[in-house]
């Protein structure tokens, strides 16, 4: 078996990548992807065990003190900027791999994949700016300067909804920094990330720099996060999960980056443009079908404007376009699988139950196909009701009123997360004044939903710890080592701190 990805009308076979090598699962075992829109198989991965990854970890570590260690910086950034030229030369390829694993629209993950080459760029071109510097300290006979050097062997842990995005969000920064890589992509959506191993490799760079072990959550990516020789841990996915990998890196003093789930505000005030927030509301909840970790989950909007606006939105929502995921003109797919299908009907029950009023959706879209959910818009919701205060990550928004700037500040921080929010209003005073009081990651006024690879993107509380994106991601792949060297020749006294 020697294969990873054949064929694109059978099954493909998804094997481990390590050391710059396609492999079998060691037990043999496999299992199956499917398209969640036509129910047909995609792939038939290696579900990898303990022992694969520790394979994989080990050739990560001997990456490290080997040839990746001796390539400059520069090459380093040269490597990543080839990588970005074979990322857009197989942009189609790996946007319908995405697009046949998650059922997200092509036309989406297209444009995701060329924004994935400019991240390469971005941190290609960083590689070579990550400098230490000298420090005057009251030491006269000492030189200080400090070293940038890489953290070590990084586990990459991704989830379903972007894979290669948000596994570009750390490798490109890990990989800049001199770090070596092993990628655990989500059960659901592993080909694009093997696929892209296999580029890098194609670009030049050395065996085990980037290792792949697709496989189970519960078993591959727990082995991985707990694993002793990986010194970073970084994981986008859910609250849930991301709380058990915290608990597994801090257990051995690993550092993590952890990128959660959301429940997002879009602030509406009664001065803003309803056109465009109608537009940026629904940009922001059914594009990706609401699967998406900053989706604008929930619409705060002035008491005077809420009819209208709300009457424009569902008109909208009632009009978008779904079906098969691939077709130029859908604007929504279905939901990636079955369990996130289920997760969404749930929040429907429970929503009901809990008195909600449904402007618009609350069912299942069952006529177009299997997975589909309506659009759904959610008002007269009881504070503290579970579409309020939970990720649903599925098409659903809901809509609270409110009457004042401070109450509309309140409700927007009032969740345990604090991934994003967006303000939309004419005033350029409160505009700035309300982006400034928000607990949130990322705050856009009058926009929602952009990212760029110059720009920190992260959360507070429970939407996560540390960022990535811009130039401190780097730094969240080094350790700092402070050097200090003696200049005068003499001995001192031993029993005193120098
Ligand atoms: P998930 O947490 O179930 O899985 C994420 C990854 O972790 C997968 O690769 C999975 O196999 C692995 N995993 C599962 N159990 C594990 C364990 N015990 N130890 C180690 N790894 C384990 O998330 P998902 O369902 O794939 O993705 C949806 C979630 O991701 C949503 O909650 C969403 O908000 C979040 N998300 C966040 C961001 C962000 O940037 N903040 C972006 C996208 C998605």
């Amino acid at each position: 078996m020697t294969h990873i990805i054949h064929g694109q009308n059978e099954s493909a076979v998804v094997d481990l990548f390590i050391d710059g090598k396609s492999v079998p699962a060691s037990s043999g075992r496999t299992y199956t992807t499917v398209d969640p829109y036509t129910g047909a198989a995609v792939s038939v991965v290696a579900d990898a065990d303990t022992s694969d990854v520790d394979e994989a970890v080990g050739a990560a570590r001997r990456a490290l003190g080997g040839p990746w260690s001796s390539i400059t910086a520069p090459a380093r950034g040269q490597l990543l900027v080839q990588l970005a030229r074979l990322i857009r030369r197989d942009a189609e390829h790996l946007a319908s791999l995405e697009t046949k694993e998650n059922g997200k629209l092509l036309r989406e993950m297209a444009g995701q994949v060329e924004g994935i080459a400019r991240w390469y760029e971005y941190f290609g071109g960083l590689a070579d700016k990550v400098q230490g510097e000298v420090i005057p300290t009251d030491k006269r006979n000492f030189l200080v300067y400090t070293q940038k050097v890489p953290v070590g062997v990084v586990a990459a842990i991704t989830p379903w909804n972007s894979p290669l995005l948000l596994l570009t969000w750390k490798l490109a920064p890990a990989l800049a920094a001199g770090c070596t890589v092993v990628v655990k992509p989500s059960d659901y959506t592993p080909s694009s990330a093997v696929k892209l191993a296999q580029l890098a490799t194609e670009a030049g760079f050395p065996p085990g720099v980037i290792n792949v072990v697709t496989g189970r959550g519960a078993e591959t990516g727990k082995a991985l996060a707990a694993h002793s020789d990986v010194d970073k841990v970084a994981f986008t996915g859910s609250t849930h999960v991301g709380r058990a990998v915290a608990h597994a890196a801090a257990d051995r003093f690993a550092r993590v980056t952890l990128e959660l789930g959301g429940k997002s505000a879009q602030i509406a005030f009664g001065d803003s443009d309803l056109d465009a927030v109608a537009n940026g509301v629904i940009a922001g909840i059914f594009a990706a079908a609401g699967q998406t970790c900053m989706a604008g989950s929930r619409l705060l909007v002035h008491r005077e404007i809420a009819d209208r606006l709300v009457a424009k939105v569902v008109e909208r929502a009632e009009r978008i376009r779904l079906g098969d995921p691939t077709a130029a003109d859908t604007e929504m797919g279905p939901l990636a699988n079955k369990q996130q299908y289920e997760k969404v009907l749930s929040y429907f029950a429970r929503a009901r139950e809990e008195g909600a009023t449904f402007a618009t959706g609350g069912a299942a879209a069952t006529e177009v196909g299997s997975y589909f959910v309506q659009p759904t818009i959610l008002t007269d919701l009881v504070p503290g009701s579970c579409a309020l205060t939970e990720e649903i990550f599925g098409p659903v928004l809901s809509v609270v009123a409110f009457d004042t700037e401070d109450e509309a500040v309140e409700l927007a921080n009032g969740t345990e997360f604090g991934l994003a929010a967006s303000v939309w209003t004419r005033d350029v005073y409160r505009g700035h004044r309300v982006a400034g009081r928000l607990r949130a990651g990322t705050v856009w006024v009058n926009a929602y939903r952009t990212v760029a690879p110059q720009v920190p993107f992260g959360g507070f509380g429970a939407s996560g710890v540390g960022r990535e994106s811009g130039i401190k991601a780097v730094e969240s792949y080094l350790e700092d080592k402070a050097i200090w060297v003696e200049l005068s020749g003499q001995t001192r006294d031993p029993f005193t701190l120098g």
